[in-house]
């Protein structure tokens, strides 16, 4: 069950696809070419080959548990993550200025992915933390940030997002957890907060938790709420940890999958003996991020990467079981191959179908990482670029694709890893052989961070409603550009690659049609398609950054550079877009013709 980091594909993507050289010439990003994406990415593959992918198993097997009021993560986690924040991952991304590297998002992404391919559970405790850091970034004080950013950078300390209570799940108007106003600035938190990651753990020595709260005399849903630091033990003036605040842990679920990763049920102001409810009153002492009811405006920027992180989180499992399924069909000897070419029995991979399989799998990863790096490429280029206009218009197609590789990735990881325990047969319903684990794993991602359903209706609402389609349609004229790079290039596999990248642009484009004439007019009409034109939309992407690979390759290929690689790319370009991305017009039919039979049956029938 080792793991293999696919460094090739990634630099591939990172080169040809992201355009890392562009990337270099922004003004921040001056040293981080090619050449520097590949060492990072090289050390990033040590670190998570050799020491965190052993573990991921393990953590299947010995998860978190929560003992008195403490939680002790799988034996090994201490050791990696120690490991992991003295190479400085931690800070990878973040701004040199709170003690990070500052590297591209572009050169970030590969190495996020590859910690979540070694070990989804414990990559979720730097993917919360880095939340962490974007809010602060984003809305915090200096004094919040000097406090509090050195160490969550350096991952000495670790953050969490309290987003979730039991009455408020996708629904965050309806958050309850409410904050009162102290004398000296502060704040006292009080109420229960459930599903968080990471919530308590014994990773790092101080946990920054993030917390949506409502200020007393705020007004009623979204417009009421405000966003919060809420250390688990306090900061003195001069850095050292003070006495513990009143937040703490009162049970952890027990999970379908990412076992090791801790999901905390916390207790805000429930007067913990020994905590700072001992003195000056209850209530778990809070500093306020930015100003009061903007809350949620800020968690949705920081959302967003975390959005897109959960994308990542997707492709880095699918690639995960793929390599699994691919040692596998290899060794099993079944069968005699259909078309006579061995005598007797022979390894599954000779039969057409678990090519299909493994053909599938592989596509729909690479598709995927193609689409997470070129938005990568954009919000380096949103951020970075010293021109507004080119900045803005980066950042506008970043967000549209956040949702797609949030939304997309995720579903696709679902049928990725599904085809992974196929693969294995029965074997693959067998524990032991790890492939159902993949699966398992993979099944939280649909839901957390806004279920697909709620990145769709984002993609319906503020993505393509809101400017009347015109985003949507920039990308579709984006295709064709590609699509007539395809028809000039005029090899069989591009002639074969156009016709399908054209047939799923015009099934989107009549998709765009129908949500932009409906979301207002028949909201029932356009959002029972909501979700099925996320998923055209993510197609078509992953689908065209797959053309502009084969384009890429083709080029590499007459150059004679690493042919057998190259020639992989064309075939598996072309077998997204026969298998795929044919799969779009279906689609465009569900949505554009199949609207009222979603919600056609009478309620008393269900
Ligand atoms: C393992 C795990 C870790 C988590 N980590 C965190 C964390 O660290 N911090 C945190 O704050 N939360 C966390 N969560 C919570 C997670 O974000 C929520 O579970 C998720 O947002 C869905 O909310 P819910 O469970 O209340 O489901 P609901 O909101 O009740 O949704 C139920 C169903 O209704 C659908 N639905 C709801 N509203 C709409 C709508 N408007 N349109 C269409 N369909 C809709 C949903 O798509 C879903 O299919 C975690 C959850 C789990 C299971």
């Amino acid at each position: 069950m080792s793991y293999t980091a696919p460094l090739k594909d990634m630099m591939f993507a990172i080169r040809h696809l992201a355009g890392i050289e562009n990337i270099a010439q922004l003004p921040g990003f001056e040293d981080a070419g090619a050449d520097t994406a590949q060492a990072v990415l090289e050390e990033s593959a040590r670190l998570n080959e050799g020491v965190i992918a052993p573990l991921n198993w393990e953590g299947d097997r010995q998860p978190s548990f929560l003992k008195d009021g403490k939680v002790t993560t799988t034996p090994g986690f201490q050791e990696a993550y120690r490991q992991y924040t003295q190479g400085g991952w931690q800070g990878l991304q973040h701004p040199a200025d709170w003690g990070g590297q500052g590297l591209p998002k572009t050169i970030g992404a590969a190495c996020v992915e590859m910690l979540n391919s070694a070990n989804m559970s414990f990559a979720l405790c730097p993917l919360l933390t880095d939340g962490a850091i974007e809010a602060l970034l984003t809305a915090g004080s200096d004094s919040l940030k000097s406090t509090y950013l050195p160490r969550l950078v350096s991952g000495e300390w670790t953050g969490t997002m309290n987003l979730t209570e039991p009455q408020a799940g996708s629904d965050l108007s309806l958050v309850r957890t409410r904050a009162e106003p102290q004398a000296d600035g502060s704040y006292r938190i009080f109420g229960t907060k459930i599903y968080i990651t990471y919530g308590e753990h014994d990773l790092a020595d101080n946990i920054v938790h993030l917390v949506l709260a409502r200020v007393q005399g705020a007004p009623e849903g979204v417009k009421g709420i405000s966003l919060f630091v809420c250390p688990k033990f306090l900061v003195n003036a001069d850095g050292s940890l003070g006495q513990r605040n009143d937040v703490h842990c009162v049970s952890i679920e027990h999970k379908m999958g990412i076992k090791a990763s801790p999901t905390a049920v916390l207790q805000y102001g429930d007067g913990i003996a020994g905590s700072v409810a001992d003195q000056g009153g209850a209530g778990a002492v809070a500093y306020l991020v930015g100003e009061e009811n903007r809350g949620l405006e800020y968690m949705f920027i920081m959302m967003n990467a975390a959005r897109y992180a959960v994308g990542v989180q997707g492709i880095a499992i699918s690639e995960r079981a793929y390599q699994k399924a691919v040692v596998y069909a290899k060794d099993r000897v079944q069968s005699r191959p259909v078309d006579g070419s061995l005598p007797g029995s022979a390894a599954i991979i000779h039969h057409p179908d678990v090519r299909r399989m493994l053909m599938t799998m592989r596509a729909v990863t690479e598709g995927c990482r193609a689409m997470a790096a070129v938005a990568a490429a954009a919000y380096d280029a949103g951020h970075h670029h010293p021109d507004a206009a080119a900045r803005r218009e980066n950042q506008a197609f970043y967000e549209f694709l956040v949702p797609l590789v949030k939304g997309y990735s995720t579903e696709m990881s679902l049928e990725v890893t599904s085809l992974g325990v196929q693969v294995h047969g029965g074997m693959g319903f067998i524990e032991e052989t790890g492939a159902a684990q993949y699966y398992r794993d993979a099944k939280i991602l649909t839901i957390y961070e806004g279920t697909t359903a709620i990145q769709a209706n984002d993609l319906v609402g503020r993505k393509t409603a809101r400017d009347g389609g015109a985003s949507a349609r920039a990308i579709a004229g984006q295709v064709a550009a590609t699509e007539a790079a395809l028809l000039a290039n005029g090899s069989a596999a591009a002639l074969a690659v156009h016709r399908k990248l054209s047939a799923a642009r015009l099934a989107f484009l009549d998709a765009v049609d129908f949500i932009v004439a409906n979301t207002r007019a028949k909201p029932n009409a356009a959002f029972a398609g909501s979700v099925p034109y996320l998923m055209l939309a993510g197609n078509l992407v992953a689908g065209w950054q797959m053309a502009r690979a084969l384009l890429a390759a083709q080029q590499a290929l007459a150059q004679g550079e690493d042919p057998a690689f190259m020639q992989a790319k064309v075939d598996t370009a072309r077998f997204y877009a026969e298998h795929i991305l044919s799969r779009a017009p279906g689609v465009r039919d569900a949505i554009v013709e199949g609207a009222d039979s979603v919600t056609a049956l009478a309620l008393e029938a269900f």
